[in-house]
């Protein structure tokens, strides 16, 4: 089977070193295995997109040398591909229309959803989707992390899948595209590994297929913050640094010669497939930058 592995950036701001990471892995690791590498922007919740984003961070992959396959799947054109889905779930029972607001399910207390709108299962106006989670637990092994095991209902409960104000879930997307790609390996920031078995789920209730996951340490400033959009981190500067490619090979344990030698963004990428070993990748879930 082709390895298909993708990159799948949020426009909510350019790239900044803890995303360099991400596609600096994700490229590696698929291009190592002889497979093919996709980017998809995740472009399906614009209150959080900030303009011109989507366009600075191709520029930004094209200037670090990335080449990606195909054309890049942008999910604000994917609208009706999550409507169908959201249909399935709906047609086998698995979902429900909930008009809680956050204020209402802080007040009856804790993280998961006491099931007080299961009884909705047509649609009604102003009112998110609901998963109906089955109880159970889901296994997988992280490539990074080893064996994982969750009992989503559990633990987080009857999550959204279509929001209130009627933009589709990350959750319900994700699923649809990785297997709409036909991704056979996830590689991304440790912030989503606790997202994975909800993702799972999904796809067993979708009858879709499930990829690897590999999950990587997230850089932190030196104070220990996130390294984030939110936190405006800096953004990757374009001519590109292309010794940010060495830090980044670095970052994730590969062997990169002691002297980082200056080099074109081509070939440090070159090595970094050449030399792709995804058992150095330090099993942590956060790491400070020097
Ligand atoms: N779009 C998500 C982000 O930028 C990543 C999604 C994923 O890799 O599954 O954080």
């Amino acid at each position: 089977m082709t390895h298909i592995g993708r990159f799948a950036p949020s426009p909510t701001g350019p790239l900044h070193f803890g995303s360099l990471v991400a596609a600096v892995a994700s490229y590696c690791d698929a291009r190592a295995a002889g497979g093919r590498w996709l980017v998809r922007m995740e472009d399906i919740d614009p209150p959080r997109e900030m303009p011109g984003a989507a366009a600075r961070i191709l520029a930004q992959l094209g200037a670090y040398g990335f080449e990606w396959d195909g054309d890049v799947l942008f999910q604000s054109g994917r609208l009706d591909a999550y409507a169908h889905a959201l249909e399935t779930l709906r047609r086998a029972g698995n979902v429900f229309w909930c008009r809680c607001s956050r204020a209402d399910l802080a007040r009856i207390g804790g993280a998961v959803y006491p099931g007080t709108c299961h009884a909705f299962t047509a649609p009604r106006d102003d009112a998110a989707v609901r998963l109906r989670v089955p109880a159970g637990v889901v296994d997988f092994a992280d490539r990074v992390f080893g064996p994982q095991r969750e009992d989503v209902a559990a633990t987080v409960g009857d999550f959204v899948v279509l929001r209130r104000d009627g933009l589709f879930a990350y959750q319900l997307a994700v699923v649809v595209d990785d297997a709409f790609q036909a991704v056979t390996d996830v590689v991304r920031g440790a912030d989503l590994l606790d997202n994975t078995a909800r993702q799972i789920v999904l796809q067993r209730l979708l009858g879709l297929p499930e990829p690897r996951y590999m999950h990587l340490p997230l850089a932190l400033n030196a104070d220990g913050s996130k390294l984030s959009k939110q936190t405006h981190a800096k953004e990757l500067p374009t001519p590109a640094d292309s010794r940010l490619l060495w830090r980044a090979l670095a970052f994730l344990g590969q062997d990169v010669p002691p002297e980082m030698p200056p080099a074109p963004c081509a070939e440090i990428l070159r090595h970094g497939v050449g030399h792709w070993s995804p058992a150095a990748v330090p099993r942590t879930s956060h790491m400070r930058l020097a």
